[in-house]
């Protein structure tokens, strides 16, 4: 993170613009937000519980039946974690490598060596948002800055030019990862659903199918109030990765059935 920043910051704009114009400064500064920003979502990821069930919860009658309107084997007793000893809200998911249930869990994500659930999902979304744009970003700064650079064809390689390719190669790679990254889960954040349940989507819409039925995933709520469920229901607040504030318990969830 670091090395992209500076090799971008001080070789590719200082080359490109220059920082004693008033574009070069600009540049830096904004592609410093971005960068800046993708590291306060990295350490709130790393640092922020992705939630665990408490250790008093008992399920309640509903539980069973919003699990079972996708999937019949999920009622109460299938709902029990056989690892943890204790019962998993709907949603949860027990993590084999935190070997513990993890709330609204998403995936365990290496990067971060942290689960992401309930409790970090927005800074993990945040942090592909702010990471895609400062890689494409930084992209950009790198094939302008080599297109407007006159390079002398019977020079031969010079470290120059291999400096140029390595990096917009590297930054070309990271780009094309980190967005489609950013495409999945803004897809999965407009299903109000987690890679798990998309997953298990998948298999629930064949059994439904099968069985002459339609499969519709339980806690669509439509595509604005899955974004506000996420990312807050204040708009100003929407990219910061700290604002959590607006998420309740993680145990329960409103389903299109119950509103
Ligand atoms: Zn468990
Ligand atoms: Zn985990």
């Amino acid at each position: 993170m670091g090395f992209i920043y500076f090799t971008t910051i001080f070789i590719f704009i200082e080359d490109r613009l220059g920082f004693k114009s008033c574009a070069g400064i600009l540049n830096a500064l904004v592609f410093t937000c971005f960068a800046l920003m993708s590291f306060v979502s990295f350490v709130s990821c790393v640092l922020m519980d992705p939630g665990h069930v408490p250790s008093n919860f008992v399920p309640e009658i509903e539980v069973g039946e919003v699990s079972d309107q996708g999937t019949k084997k999920n009622g109460v007793n299938s709902r029990l974690c056989d690892k943890c000893s204790t019962y998993k809200p709907p949603r949860a998911h027990h993590c084999r490598v935190c070997r513990r249930c993890v709330l609204r869990m998403d995936h365990h994500c290496m990067w971060i060596n942290n689960c992401v659930g309930f409790g970090n999902y927005k800074p993990f979304f945040i942090l592909i948002l702010y990471a895609a744009t400062a890689s494409i970003y930084s992209m950009v700064m790198i094939i302008t800055s080599a297109l407007q650079k006159d390079w002398e064809l019977k020079s031969g390689v010079s470290h120059v030019k291999i400096l140029y390719v390595t990096c917009g190669s590297i930054m070309a790679a990271l780009s094309l990862t980190l967005g489609t990254l950013l495409f999945w889960h803004t897809y999965l954040l407009s299903q109000n659903m987690t890679t798990i349940e998309y997953h298990e989507g998948i298999r629930a819409t064949w059994l439904a199918r099968k069985s002459g039925q339609n499969y519709r995933h339980p806690f669509h709520l439509g595509v604005y109030r899955n974004i506000i469920s996420i990312l807050g229901p204040n708009m100003l607040k929407w990219f910061c990765p700290t604002a959590v504030g607006h998420l309740k318990d993680g145990i329960s969830f409103p389903t299109s059935r119950s509103s």
